[in-house]
């Protein structure tokens, strides 16, 4: 579904991706992890046509990701970021479908989709009349879900959507983004740092250093086989 093939970007100069292939698969959940600054955004910024790579080539279904087709792909993609990025000045409700009513989707059609994705995202919707700034962190993510999900897109991409929530909210909605995913089938990228979760919601962990993906597999194939000593400290670290 999502192909990266040795892709490489630099940035003023210097490297942040180097030479990097990974591969998503339809129904695929895989998860990118690694230390901070090492391009796990940036790498999703690719599949998204956001950052166009100097070389190498990313492809979403049969389209190759360019600078050309970049919207086209983008249409396809549902993404979550750190905080559910919402628009401060819109409703939960008008982030959720504004993409929708500026593509057109009948009222109707809106309606009934919402409903399935407060279900889905596991929010009470009384909550969707709400501006982001009065929701906890927890449910700006439900709303970043819904959001993401609004036009059913066949890839979503999650930067550490549970990163700055508190461990009990976290578990919660580690356990709805489960459900979700099997209940959705999409193919997934999750950012996370932690390897619990990575290993929980995704089928694969792809641990990155330095731009590279160093390695790639099941939480034990890294604790069992770690491919060099980064990988075993990083995995190390984390039990
Ligand atoms: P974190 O875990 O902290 O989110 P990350 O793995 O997501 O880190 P990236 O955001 O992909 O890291 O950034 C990788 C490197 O590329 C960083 O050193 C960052 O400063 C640099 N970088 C990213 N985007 C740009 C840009 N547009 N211009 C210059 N440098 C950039
Ligand atoms: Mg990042």
């Amino acid at each position: 579904m999502v192909s990266l093939e040795g892709v490489s970007k630099s940035f003023e100069g210097r490297a942040v991706i180097h030479r990097t292939s990974l591969q998503i698969g339809a129904r695929e959940r895989v998860a990118l992890i690694g230390p901070s600054g090492c391009g796990k955004s940036t790498l999703l910024r690719m599949i998204l046509g956001l950052v166009i790579p100097d070389t190498g080539t990313v492809t979403v279904g049969k389209v190759q990701v360019t600078e050309a087709t970049a919207r086209e792909v983008r249409r396809r993609i549902g993404y979550v970021i750190q905080d559910g990025g919402l628009f401060p000045h819109l409703t939960a409700e008008d982030n959720v479908t504004l993409v929708a009513r500026l593509g057109g989707m009948p009222t109707e059609r809106m309606r009934a989709r919402v409903d399935e994705l407060v279900d889905l995202a596991g929010l009470p919707k009384t909550l969707l009349a709400r501006y982001p700034r009065a929701l906890s962190g927890g449910e700006r993510q439900r709303v970043g879900l819904m959001r993401a999900l609004m036009l059913d897109p066949d890839v979503l991409l999650l930067d550490e959507p549970l990163g700055a929530l508190d461990p009990i909210i976290r578990a919660r909605l580690q356990e709805d983004l489960r459900t979700a995913f099997q209940r959705l089938g999409k193919s997934v990228v999750i950012v996370t740092h932690d390897m619990g979760e990575a290993a929980y919601l995704a089928d694969s962990i792809a641990v990155m250093r330095d731009g590279r993906i160093v390695q790639q597999g099941g939480v034990r194939d890294l604790i069992d086989h770690p491919a060099d000593p980064f990988v075993s400290e990083f995995v190390g670290a984390q039990r």
